[in-house]
């Protein structure tokens, strides 16, 4: 016991991974539970309400410690790992969000990214229904983040997409919007709820005024399509003010809370909750 052996190669670093290491290892990760999900709360700025939690995915490897979804997920996306992954992620953020509501912890949508490949396939909604009935989930405490640029390949089948999500009354929300290719006009023929503006654009809004300028826009624009407008990655208070003078009603970002661990999420809220009652 905690004797090592001097000729074993040492863990290599995660970054030296190569993609089909990574393929491997996500093959092992599902098999041995190696995932866990954080929820980062949106909150609304005027109110300081806490309004949904976007879960987030975390891969804690025994060797290689933490991977970031970034150093993965394209992996996932790749091969057809993401399928597995995708359904592990919204089985227990599905599952989860029914134990806190027994709990009477939160009453809260949570919502959980789908990857471009799966929404183009055609497990998703069959996924859909399998977890909200096995779950008991209402669909409305569920909310879907698509890209934009996930929408716009294959127009016909995108929108029958959606409808048939809405239909289960599971919510869309637009995610990363204002790098991608998709017009605010397309955007409003699709049954979608929920705007997330991309963060690069929220990082700069103080020194690139032309980036206010589309910032604002979007805001605007959001709000006479009927949106709900969430800024992404607000971090300072000066970004947080200048969004207020915009009147963009939401935000995520390490400004309000990190992602949180499911433990630290009850009691992020409820301590939350009184300092907005007090
Ligand atoms: P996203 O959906 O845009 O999620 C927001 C990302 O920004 C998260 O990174 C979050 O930790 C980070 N973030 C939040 N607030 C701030 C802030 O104030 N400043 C900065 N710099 N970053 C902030 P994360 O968790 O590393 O996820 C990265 C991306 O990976 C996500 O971007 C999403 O596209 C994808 N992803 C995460 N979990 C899943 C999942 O379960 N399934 C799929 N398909 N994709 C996922
Ligand atoms: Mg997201
Ligand atoms: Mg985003
Ligand atoms: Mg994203």
């Amino acid at each position: 016991k905690g004797y090592s052996n001097p000729n074993e190669p040492k863990a290599k670093p995660s970054q030296n991974l190569q993609f089909y290491q990574i393929e491997k290892l996500l093959h092992e990760a599902i098999e041995n539970e190696e995932f866990s999900l954080y929820y980062q709360p949106q909150v609304n700025i005027k109110t300081g309400e806490v309004e949904a939690l976007e879960a987030l995915l975390r891969w804690e490897h025994p060797k290689y410690g933490l991977l970031t979804p970034g150093r993965f997920l394209p992996v996932a996306e790749k091969t057809e790992l993401i399928i597995p992954i995708t359904q592990w992620v919204l089985k227990t953020a599905c599952q989860q969000n029914v134990d806190w509501i027994k709990l009477g912890l939160s009453y809260l949508p949570i919502s959980v990214n789908i990857s471009p490949r799966l929404f183009q396939s055609p497990y998703l909604t069959k996924m859909l229904e399998q977890i909200l009935s096995k779950t008991g989930l209402d669909g409305s405490l569920l909310e879907l983040e698509i890209t934009e640029n996930s929408m716009i390949d294959n127009i016909r089948e995108s929108l029958q997409t959606l409808q048939t999500i809405q239909d289960m009354n599971v919510q869309i929300a637009v995610d990363d919007f204002g790098l991608g290719y998709a017009s605010l006009s397309y955007l409003s023929q699709l049954p979608m709820r929920k705007l997330k503006i991309a963060q690069t654009l929220i990082h700069n809004l103080k020194t690139h005024p032309h980036q206010t300028a589309l910032v604002s826009a979007i805001i605007a624009s959001g709000h006479i399509f009927g949106w709900q407008v969430v800024a992404e990655g607000v971090e300072t208070q000066q970004q947080l003010e200048i969004l207020q003078s915009l009147k963009c009603e939401k935000m995520q970002g390490y400004r309000f809370s990190q992602p949180l661990m499911a433990t630290e999420v009850s009691k992020f809220l409820s301590l939350h909750r009184t300092l907005v009652n007090n």
